[in-house]
């Protein structure tokens, strides 16, 4: 490889500050270190925490930062004590590592682990440490991924490596949306055969913890969402029922509750909402019903009444869907290519990473999925 060990000059999208549109510039990205490997970044799904950070979360530290997190890409070099991957290897960066060695990763309870990002960097959601420069300034690496970006570095212990046939553009929704949702419903919530379900919101999050409710068997789906146009959506992935809470003058949890004889069996909130979380555990049913904590939220409290848990219910929240990150995406990736899983009905736009603050508006509005942007040539 012609540009191993060397400093890379590429196109990426920087949010310089909160709340300003991201800038194309040319950045530089460092040689991978010890245990790094350097990849080229072939196509990015734009996810609504991307809007989280940049609109809602606005944590100053967190910036300048090269946004995405849910991208797939080639490795174009490796760094020194790699041995797992080589250029040329078909990857999937990973915002939750697994080292395989922390008390996180030995136990079979959780998909958490000690050594990324995500250990100790939650408010600022980056790394502390950075491959990345910009008109030499330290830019950050948001979630530790940055797939905003023709090429990216990432420790080896935060890349899946995959089929080498997966079309790239498609299993880049792995890297985070679907998974989540999917995985939600079927390593959290634990979905039983013959049961009933609600999703709140129904972005890629919400319409894959759908394909999950129903890939575990689930009879009635029920999908909510204030948007009228995601009821079609929905029913493709295997909702049964499309609700609007706008429809109705009383609280959706009564509504679900009037249609159900008492609540659903599993809830999973996929909005990010601290008002919808309260709603999604009051349409549990009594005795047994559990509710999952999908969206992303950091900056506000939220409140029930303890009668809810007393009474038998279980509320949970849920990073990645459960998923132990480099064992899980290989698993989907090949459940997607034995046509398991679906990704293709995700994608409602595909464009280039020069447009991506137009598919940041495209999602902000309501008006899309998935975007996947294309980041560089195969
Ligand atoms: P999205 O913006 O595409 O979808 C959100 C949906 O919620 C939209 O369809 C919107 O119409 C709907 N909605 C808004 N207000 C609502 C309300 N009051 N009631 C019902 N529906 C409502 O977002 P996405 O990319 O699908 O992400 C969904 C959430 O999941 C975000 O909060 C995101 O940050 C989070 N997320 C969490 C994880 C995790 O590991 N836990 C990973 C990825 C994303
Ligand atoms: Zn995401």
């Amino acid at each position: 490889m012609a540009t191993a060990g060397k400093v890379i000059k590429c196109k990426a999208a920087v949010a310089w500050e909160p709340n300003k549109p991201l800038v194309i510039e040319d950045i530089e990205v460092a040689p991978p270190q010890a245990n790094e490997v350097r990849i080229k970044i072939v196509a990015t799904g734009v996810c609504h925490t991307d809007l989280y950070h940049l609109f809602e979360g606005m944590h100053k530290d967190g910036f300048p930062a090269v946004l995405g997190h849910e991208g797939a890409g080639i490795v174009e070099s490796v760094g020194p004590g790699v041995s797992e991957f080589q250029p040329g290897d078909r990857v999937i960066p990973l915002f939750i590592s697994q080292c395989r060695e922390c008390r996180f990763c030995k136990s079979p309870k959780t998909n958490q682990c000690e050594k990324g990002w995500a250990a100790d960097h939650y408010d600022v959601m980056a790394l502390a440490d950075s491959r990345f420069t910009c008109k030499g300034k330290k830019v950050l690496q948001f979630m530790g991924t940055s797939t905003f970006s023709e090429y990216t570095v990432m420790n080896q212990i935060a890349v899946a490596k995959i089929d080498p046939a997966a079309p790239l553009d498609k299993v880049c929704l792995l890297g985070c949306g679907v998974c989540t949702g999917f995985g939600a419903a079927v390593n959290t919530a634990k979905v039983e055969p013959g049961s009933t379900c609600a999703v709140f919101g129904l972005g890629a999050v919400g319409l894959a913890a759908v394909m999950g409710c129903k890939f575990a068997g689930a009879k009635r789906i029920f999908a909510v969402d204030t948007n009228p146009e995601k009821a079609e959506k929905a029913r493709v992935f295997g909702a049964t029922d499309f609700v609007n809470p706008k429809d109705y003058n009383k609280p959706i949890s009564k509504v679900l509750a009037e249609m159900t004889n008492g609540g659903v069996d599993y809830s999973l909130e996929c909005v990010g909402n601290v008002d919808v979380m309260r709603s999604a555990l009051e349409s549990c049913m009594k005795g047994w019903g559990v509710s999952v904590v999908v969206g992303w939220t950091d900056k506000h409290d939220f409140s029930a009444r303890p009668i809810q848990l007393i009474a038998g219910r279980t509320w949970k929240g849920t990073l990645f869907g459960g998923f132990k990150s480099k064992d899980g995406v290989p698993q989907m990736v090949k459940a997607y290519m034995e046509r398991k899983v679906k990704l293709d009905e995700f994608i409602t736009h595909n464009m280039t990473l020069t447009q991506v603050n137009e598919a940041i508006e495209l999602m902000k509005r309501g008006g899309c999925i998935r975007t996947v942007l294309s980041v560089s040539r195969q």
